[in-house]
């Protein structure tokens, strides 16, 4: 399937877009419920950021994984891989060929 790279954009800032939404709703309750139990100040603030944080990150994770083509090397236990963001034909075929002949499988 052909994707433009337009729409591999949209889909990257509204699949990041909703993270930080999620991640910010989340990591308030997380704060108030955090606060309700009297939680110190400064633990409260690393708790909150570090939900906010993991949420924000996975949701990279997860635009990354529906917006890049990934080739991985051929050969049977190798973990090679091009991941490319690009929709340039030119551009793919050449990230396949490099997932295909690059000089050390490992
Ligand atoms: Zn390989």
């Amino acid at each position: 399937m052909v994707v433009s790279k337009r729409s591999r954009c949209r889909v990257r800032w509204l699949v990041l877009g909703g993270a930080v939404a999620v991640a910010g709703a989340i990591s308030l309750d997380t704060g108030l419920q955090l606060a309700a139990c009297r939680v110190p100040g400064p633990a409260l603030v690393i708790c909150v950021l570090s939900v906010f944080t993991t949420l924000t990150a996975a949701g990279d994770v997860l635009a990354d994984a529906l917006t890049t083509t990934t080739y991985r090397c051929p050969v049977p236990g190798c973990s090679f891989r091009a991941r490319l963001r690009t929709t340039d034909p030119g551009a793919l075929r050449r990230g396949q060929e490099a997932a295909a002949s690059h000089p050390i499988h490992h």
